[in-house]
């Protein structure tokens, strides 16, 4: 049986409203496929792509759980959810919040970047659902200041991501710390790869397994191009031109390093764009900030580092830039999924400089189709386009061709070899084998 509506996976009263509140009217092909196993009180290791809904995913049956089995007195969390970075907490927190508004459950943050006399409330009053970074619930379990003998679930969100910025060992500690809970979720983008195997299967307990293949109408429809530029300077000029079209409502620029944040910011600023930035130094209220300036409307432009973008969740952001190639794939398509969330469309400009070609390649490889190169007529580069060389390794059908081609040049080049040795040398003959060959091929 597919589920298709949210009644159908008998959620309370309150939930329902709140989703329709909300405005999800179905449930996500992960949702559908997640929701009834967690219910049930199994482990789920679940992946769907980024953008796909994971969130309410694991949200909605551990909510319902709640209000199945409410509990007499108030006390320390039930549920405990572990992200990598401070912003998925709080965007965590706030799509928990949404959900549970019309129910009495609460919800709290433990994150870095708050100073202790505001999480001293969360350890004094009662707390249903905490969303925290591991950094700092580490920190406060050692100090005994964080009870995890309530804890019922456990949730790992980015459980990919985590492993990437090294987290394992620490997840591995809050598991033990949770050991009397009764259910852990782990949910990613990818379950690829012998590390994140490794490690649900150490954390999970026959899990039931999903991969979600998210419905047509829900994948993500990214289109992506790219602009070549001469410099740096000619670069910024494309990226200025762009982000004052009409059509760039929001939008995310990435650059590789924080110093780069500043000088683009101010380059930005001097054309008459006002942007939001993100980078790793920044101090959390400044990082809300930031955020809030663009979720607000106030700016249309958030520029950050790759590191200082994990995780968050910006909704409706219509174009993606990537005014430095980022250096891996990976990086890309983490970069380009901030568009097109849950069936919108999205659209990822690259802007790349001759040295880049090498990445490009590298990319165009990776998501298995060319990307296609744009000009605007007032900003076309000067530089000719880099040769076939500088574009990394090259494709499976240039290479195919270019063997092609060598064979011919070789079927063209070898006659007159052979003819000139047989002509004159005796040793010719005893080439002939070879040449036999080559003259067969053709
Ligand atoms: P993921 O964690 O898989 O990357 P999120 O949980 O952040 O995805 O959801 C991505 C976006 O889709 C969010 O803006 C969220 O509000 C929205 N969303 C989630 N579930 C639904 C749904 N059932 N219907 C419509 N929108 C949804
Ligand atoms: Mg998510």
């Amino acid at each position: 049986m597919t589920v298709t509506t949210f009644s159908e996976l008998e959620l309370d009263e309150s939930l329902l409203r709140a989703l329709q509140e909300k405005g999800f009217t179905r449930p996500t092909a992960i949702q559908a496929a997640a929701i009834p196993p967690a219910l049930e009180g199994r482990d789920v290791l679940g992946s769907a792509p980024t953008g796909t809904g994971k969130t309410a995913a694991y949200l909605l049956p551990v909510l319902q759980h709640l209000l199945d089995f409410p509990r007499k007195k108030s006390g320390p969390p039930r549920i405990l959810i572990v992200t990598p970075t401070r912003e998925l907490a709080m965007q965590v927190a706030d799509q928990a919040r949404d959900l549970a508004k019309h129910t009495h459950l609460d919800i709290a943050t433990i994150t870095g970047g708050v100073a202790f006399m505001n999480h001293a409330e969360v350890f004094s009053e009662n707390q249903d659902v905490v969303v925290a970074t591991t950094g700092r619930l580490l920190q406060y379990i050692k100090e005994e200041n964080f009870d995890c003998r309530a804890v019922e679930t456990l949730i790992l969100d980015e459980a990919d991501r985590m492993l990437d910025m090294g987290f394992a060992q620490d997840i591995e500690t809050i598991a033990a710390e949770t050991r009397w809970r009764k259910q852990t979720l782990l949910f990613s983008a990818t379950l690829e790869g012998d590390a994140i195997k490794d490690f649900s299967e150490r954390l999970l307990n026959d899990p039931e397994e999903i991969e979600a293949d998210p419905a047509r109408r829900e994948r993500k429809k990214i289109l992506q191009w790219y602009y070549r530029a001469d410099d740096i300077k000619h670069k910024t000029a494309l990226l200025i031109h762009l982000l004052k079209q009409p059509e760039v409502t929001r939008s995310v620029v990435f650059v590789r390093k924080r110093e780069r944040v500043h000088e683009l910011c101010g380059w930005l600023r001097e054309a008459g764009i006002n942007t939001s930035y993100l980078e790793g130094e920044l101090e959390q209220f400044k990082r809300n900030e930031a955020i809030k300036r663009v979720v607000d409307g106030r700016v249309n432009v958030l520029v950050a580092t790759d590191v200082a973008a994990r995780g968050i969740d910006i909704d409706d952001v219509s174009h993606v830039f990537n005014f430095d190639m980022p250096l891996t794939s990976d990086t890309y398509l983490h970069r380009i999924g901030r568009t097109g969330r849950a069936g919108k469309k999205g659209i990822a400009i690259s802007l790349v400089e001759a040295h880049d070609n090498l990445l490009l390649g590298k990319v165009t490889r990776y998501i298995k189709e060319p990307l296609k190169s744009r000009t605007i007529d007032e900003l076309r580069p000067t530089t000719r386009p880099p040769s076939e060389k500088l574009n990394g390794k090259p494709s499976k059908k240039v290479l195919a061709k270019r063997k092609e081609k060598k064979e011919n040049e070789q079927k063209e080049a070898k006659p007159r070899v052979k003819e000139r040795h047989r002509n004159t040398k005796n040793i010719g003959k005893r080439r002939k084998p070879t040449a036999a060959k080559t003259d067969s091929a053709e």
